[in-house]
């Protein structure tokens, strides 16, 4: 078989391997798009992509047109491939479906229905760069935190429990040293990976390295739609001049992100301020 290599944009799940019902969740996060694959030709994508028991797979599973199939899956921006793929339009791959919203509602009725995780939320730290006046988390605690090590474990363990999303935060998960180490783990496991940051560490550099992993969104903490509101908040004097130039930066390089907005009372005036400074720089709004 030739060489066979996911691409770098792909976060992807099999689910119910060998079964009738086998299905895998493929979503592109550069183009956003889900696909899905269904029956033998989940399972076969499985075998493919972990390179295992493939050939015993085939040898009692027919595939028809497996060049064709494969050659779909590059064309699709699936698996890798540096050949110009030209898609073949006289195949007859039929479970291939490209995935619109009520398919993954159903899918991820499936998941649940089925046992699986779907989406797991990771505290990677509880320290934090900022020390915001309505903190939860207990920056400044010396409690204990998992070692590399351990975050393996458990990705591997959530991985073997079916997720499909991994949504890392903290306190600011960006200012553990292995952060990049974890991120990189994650996504070969093939979790889709959001990040929650408060944006503080996301110089330039940091982006462009994060650009190479295709997370599925990065989500910034926005507390003020100017210095004296946001700034009060974090208790970080230059923390929204810094903040919103890498919100900048991130929409520059066209990382999908969201700005979060928790109203408290400090800045509960501030909302529509706010609303009209995530038109400016082109983000989409959450609130809490
Ligand atoms: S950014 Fe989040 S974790 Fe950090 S101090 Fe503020 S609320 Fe706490």
């Amino acid at each position: 078989m030739e060489n066979i290599e996911i691409s770098k944009y792909i976060a992807h799940r099999t689910y119910n391997i060998g079964k009738k019902d086998s299905k895998t969740l493929v979503l592109n996060e550069k183009t956003k798009q889900y696909i899905l694959l269904e029956g033998i030709t989940s399972d076969f994508f499985f075998y493919l992509i972990n390179n295992e028991n493939l050939k015993e797979f085939l040898s009692f599973n027919k595939i028809n047109n497996l060049k064709e199939f494969i050659n779909e899956l590059r064309y699709m921006d699936i698996l890798a491939s540096d050949k110009v793929i030209a898609k073949y339009s006289d195949t007859d791959i039929e479970d291939i479906k490209i995935v619109n919203t009520v398919i993954i509602n159903n899918m991820k009725k499936f998941i649940l229905e089925n046992n699986y995780l779907w989406l797991v939320h990771l505290n990677l730290t509880y320290r934090c760069n900022q020390n915001c006046v309505h903190c939860y988390s207990n920056t400044n605690s010396d409690k204990k935190e998992l070692t590399t090590q351990e975050v393996y474990e458990f990705i591997d363990n959530i991985v073997t429990k079916g997720a499909f999303f991994l949504i890392i935060h903290g306190g600011e998960p960006t200012i553990r040293t292995d952060f990049f180490e974890i991120v990189e783990y994650a996504r070969n496991k093939g979790l889709s990976v959001e990040l929650f940051t408060n944006g503080l560490n996301l110089t330039t550099e940091l982006i462009e390295k994060l650009k190479c992993y295709w997370l599925h969104n990065i989500t910034v903490s926005l507390y003020g739609s100017n210095d004296e509101v946001h700034d009060n908040i974090t208790r970080i004097v230059g923390s929204f001049d810094f903040t919103t130039s890498a919100i900048k930066t991130l929409n520059k390089n066209n990382i999908n992100n969201t700005i979060k907005f928790r109203i408290i009372k400090e800045n509960i005036n501030d909302f529509e301020y706010v609303k009209d400074l995530c038109k400016k720089l082109g983000s989409k709004l959450v609130y809490d």
